[in-house]
């Protein structure tokens, strides 16, 4: 008999938060300066220096608690987790063990149409170590920029099935970290990262196998795959008689497989206890009442009430939140429309999710950046309605109306681009063609319906494309089935 497993997967996300200076010092914490250019004596843990704690960590922390429906801990302290490395200059990393600063929370992702709640265990606030470099062609170089950045580590339960859930689950991370504006989730970058555990057990059992961490995961994709191969290296192994050690693993991307680094430290191992350098966090109900207050509409609700109110299909509406700076422009351009209708928001949408979302990525930018002016999509969007533009013109003269600033009605106006919705001339021009094409109508009557394109096509050329399609169309099978 063949058993069947099933794979439990928790993850541990580290967000480096968008604060100007460190958790504890003055120093900037700008990514990509000069190597140790953003340095001070607390940064490299010089003797007889003191941290100073930076409020936007603990407001940021909070503000993620909330966003991810955590309770917030009113009371919360420091510890420090020791541990030897070039990087770390003070042989601690200042971090928080046993009262984190948020706890018990919970994010919904979707899959396949169905919602699923995956708890959040804890979310706590810590420092950056510095980084290694070992890459290069001399001994390992040491760059402390990175010391003392400051960090939320979001740690999952162990509610996550498969490698597409844990997915989904990062993507909604992002997007809430990119929504409230305290992380730049740049995974490339390392501002995001995530450690995978993984293990798997019979189909069913409640009884959790034992796990791996996987580590060095530096992309969306590197999870996935990574998660897939260590559930078929554990099954394959159980199946063949062996036991799945817990071990810490590295993800090897040039060989797409896992690789034992370390066998897994425990909490002994770090000696935590609390730090005395930093005073207990006590936490007003004003404090965090205020930080609530503030919260922005999170992704997926913004995505179930666009479906609602713009009538649009959830594949556009996920699409459309998926980037903050994509929904309000979005949401903007539908409030600007002429006529507001299902109709012309989904012709927004449209607009959007190919026009402006090819040049998003042809530019390379953000879509402020992209500079659109507010009025050219709605008006676009009134002209193809009113049929005076084909979609084909309407792309067409899009980019002039960006870069010139440019109202798109005026652009029509003025180079004579209106739609020849006259009947008569396309009347005219359909009857004279069949007539002319005896052996095309024939190839029609015999069931070649593409034939019809011909026809189009020709009136299409001698209006120089702006004869409205739909009316050519409806005149040619008009004058064809004759
Ligand atoms: P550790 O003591 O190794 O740090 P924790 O219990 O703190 O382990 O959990 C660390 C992460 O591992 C959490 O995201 C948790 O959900 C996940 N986890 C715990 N047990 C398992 C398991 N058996 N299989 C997969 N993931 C697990
Ligand atoms: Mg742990």
């Amino acid at each position: 008999m063949t058993i069947e497993y099933e794979a439990v997967i928790g993850l541990e996300v580290h967000a480096q938060l968008l604060t100007e200076s460190k958790a504890f010092s003055s120093s900037s914490t700008n990514f990509g300066d000069h190597p140790n250019s953003n340095t001070d004596p607390v940064t490299l843990g010089l003797p007889g220096t003191l941290p100073v704690l930076n409020e936007k960590l603990v407001q940021y922390s909070v503000k993620m608690g909330l966003a991810t429906n955590c309770k917030i801990r009113n009371r919360c302290g420091f510890a420090r987790k020791n541990y030897f490395y070039p990087d770390l200059p003070k042989g601690y990393q200042v971090s928080q063990h046993e009262d984190p600063i948020c706890y018990d929370g919970y994010v919904e992702i979707e899959l396949d149409g169905e919602k699923k709640r995956i708890g959040i265990t804890r979310i706590h606030m810590e420092e950056d170590s510095g980084k290694s470099i070992h890459d290069l062609d001399v001994d390992t170089l040491l760059d402390f920029n990175r010391a003392g950045v400051p960090l939320i580590e979001i740690v999952s339960e162990p509610e996550i099935r498969s490698s597409k859930e844990a997915y989904q689950y990062l993507t909604q991370m992002k997007q809430i970290l990119l929504y409230l504006g305290i992380s730049t989730g740049n995974m490339e970058e390392g501002a995001l990262r995530c450690d995978a555990n993984v293990s798997v057990m019979p189909k069913g059992s409640t009884v959790f196998g034992t796990k791996t961490e996987v580590k060095n995961l530096n992309s969306f994709r590197n999870v996935e795959k990574a998660i897939e191969f260590e559930i078929a290296r554990q099954i394959e192994l159980i199946e063949s008689g062996g036991k799945v050690i817990q071990e810490t693993r590295m993800w090897d991307g040039s060989k797409n497989q896992t690789l034992p680094m370390r066998t897994k430290e425990t909490a002994r191992d770090y000696r935590y206890f609390p730090e005395p350098d930093l005073p207990l966090l006590n936490l007003s109900d004003e404090f965090i009442d205020n930080i609530k207050s503030q919260l922005p509409e999170l992704p997926l609700a913004r995505k179930y009430r666009f479906v609602e109110q713009y009538s649009i299909p959830e594949y556009d509406a996920g699409v459309l939140v998926e980037d903050k700076e994509l929904a309000d422009f979005y949401e903007n351009a539908c409030e600007l429309l002429e006529n507001k209708n299902s109709k012309t928001y989904k012709l927004v949408s449209n607009w959007v999710m190919t026009e402006v979302l090819r040049l998003r990525s042809e530019n390379n930018t953000t879509i402020s950046e992209l500079n659109i002016p507010d009025f050219v999509i709605p008006e676009i969007v009134s002209l193809i309605e009113n049929g005076d533009i084909s979609g084909k013109i309407a792309k067409e003269i899009f980019p002039e109306a960006i870069k010139n600033n440019k109202s798109p009605k005026q652009i029509v106006d003025e180079k004579g681009l209106k739609q020849v919705s006259d009947t008569g001339l396309i009347d005219e021009l359909a009857k004279k063609l069949v007539e002319e094409n005896p052996d095309e109508v024939e190839k029609y009557k015999a069931g070649r319906t593409r034939v019809v394109g011909f026809f189009v096509g020709q009136i299409m050329k001698e209006t120089k494309g702006k004869a409205n399609p739909q009316i050519v169309t409806d005149t040619v099978k008009k004058y064809l089935d004759n």
